[in-house]
């Protein structure tokens, strides 16, 4: 069977008569699309592989979580928003509550300090049996580069604000790297419970939640598990209060059941229009749409708008390989923007020429009958070429010289904010 990394890289290089070295580092950088489940699907999942989670159903009405009293016999109730961001804990719904209550969360938008400003709407909430917690800890399994393998993250100061406390108080965080072929060891497990402090008779019970986690990952192929918190109740039991489970695209081939999960419902229509075509879309602020290839360089596109004073409303990543089709898609999607008064395109020909760009670009805008400006810092191969491609065709296309220049005239040519 042929793996589906080789099999698109096969087709690539079928698609497009160019260096077989070039082709395969561009596919690398191709966007990806990442799947993130909800928590309630991570719980789901980790409780199939024996992990301790409290007991919870899913509500999408305020009736339907009123059934919590026949369905859970809990003493207890904590409802949970599910959306695909953290910090929920401190959030806010525009319907003004700060807790929970269903009929006032399911329908509303919450806002967290890692969702837009807006919030996201809440369509289903947990519905759970609240347990005390005695003690929060920090646990989280992923991918690490710099070891080529699988890392055990942990702290005994777990709960909201993980970030910060790496930051502040890197001694606090504990690693454990596991070898993939020997898995997760007992004194790795023990060590990792042990650091986050569980005493007694809980090391134990920790350390097999810990091993049971590993599992998961081990299973399901995930690019990260993470549980914050992960904590031991005054009752004596260790258990897991929250759940992200994070996928990269390389993981949906052999997991095609928990890729079948992933319902686009919170992306924003224009995300899901942008990943049909293979192109990344991130919607921001401001006026200038970015249109580029690697995310690097979208990054650096935004830093230098910003530093002449304009404001992305987006950026468009293009991925490592650049074809025709999806100029034009990237173009559709952007012109449909009203946000947008100016497109700073930036791309890097170098394993695509720039003429064959310049030349997909103007067929795109005269096709779609470009309305707004648009600024072109092309660089790399046959670039001379592109700029007479782009200077004669008659388009609003402003040719620059390099990215300073393509976004000081991006700039001047948008309304300020
Ligand atoms: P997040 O803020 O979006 O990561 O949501 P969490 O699920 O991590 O919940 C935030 C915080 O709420 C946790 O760190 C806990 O302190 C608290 N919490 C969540 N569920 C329960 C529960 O069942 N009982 C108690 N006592 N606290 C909970
Ligand atoms: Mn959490």
């Amino acid at each position: 069977v042929l793996h589906p990394r080789s099999a698109k890289l096969l087709r690539a290089l079928v698609l497009s008569p160019m260096l077989l070295v070039a082709q395969s580092q561009a596919f690398q950088f191709t966007s990806r699309r990442w799947l993130n489940l909800q928590e309630y699907q991570s719980k789901k999942l980790m409780s199939d592989y024996g992990v301790r989670v409290q007991r919870f159903f899913v509500a999408d009405s305020a009736n339907e979580a009123l059934q919590a009293d026949k369905r859970l016999n809990a003493k207890e109730i904590v409802l949970k928003a599910q959306i695909l961001a953290g910090g929920r804990g401190k959030g806010v719904f525009n319907s003004g509550l700060k807790g929970g209550l269903a009929e006032q969360m399911i329908g509303y938008n919450l806002a967290t300090k890692q969702t837009p400003k807006g919030g996201v709407k809440v369509n289903k909430v947990i519905v759970a049996e609240a347990l005390d917690i005695a003690r929060e800890t920090y646990l989280a399994i992923l991918m690490d580069r710099s070891c080529n393998g699988p890392m055990l993250v942990g702290s005994p100061q777990g709960g909201v604000d993980i970030e910060e406390l790496v930051a502040s108080n890197p001694e606090l965080i504990f690693k454990e790297q596991i070898g993939i072929f020997e898995g997760i060891k007992d004194s790795q497990a023990q060590r990792m419970a042990e650091n986050l402090g569980f005493l007694g008779p809980l090391k134990n019970q920790a350390a097999d939640q810990i091993k049971k986690l590993y599992n998961v990952f081990l299973k399901v192929d995930p690019s990260q598990v993470e549980v914050n918190p992960f904590s031991e109740t005054p009752e004596g039991q260790v258990v897991c209060f929250d759940a992200k489970i994070n996928f990269d695209d390389n993981a949906e081939f052999p997991q095609k059941n928990i890729f079948a999960m992933d319902n686009k419902s919170e992306n924003e229509p224009i995300e899901n229009e942008a990943a049909r075509y293979d192109l990344k879309h991130i919607g921001l602020d401001g006026n200038i749409a970015c249109f580029v290839n690697g995310a690097g360089l979208a990054m650096a596109t935004c830093d230098i708008i910003f530093l002449n004073g304009g404001k992305p409303a987006n950026f468009l990543d293009l991925g490592g390989s650049v074809k025709e089709a999806q100029v034009y898609q990237a173009f559709k999607l952007l012109t449909a923007d009203p946000k947008v008064e100016a497109i700073l395109l930036s791309i890097f020909g170098g394993i695509v020429n720039c003429a064959i760009i310049a030349n997909g670009i103007t067929k795109a805008c005269r096709e779609l009958e470009l309305k707004v400006p648009m600024m072109v810092r092309l660089e790399g191969t046959n670039v001379q070429e592109a700029q007479s491609i782009l200077s004669s065709s008659g388009l609003p296309i402003t040719s620059t010289i390099d990215l300073e220049d393509a976004a000081r005239k991006a700039v001047d040519n948008v309304s300020k904010k």
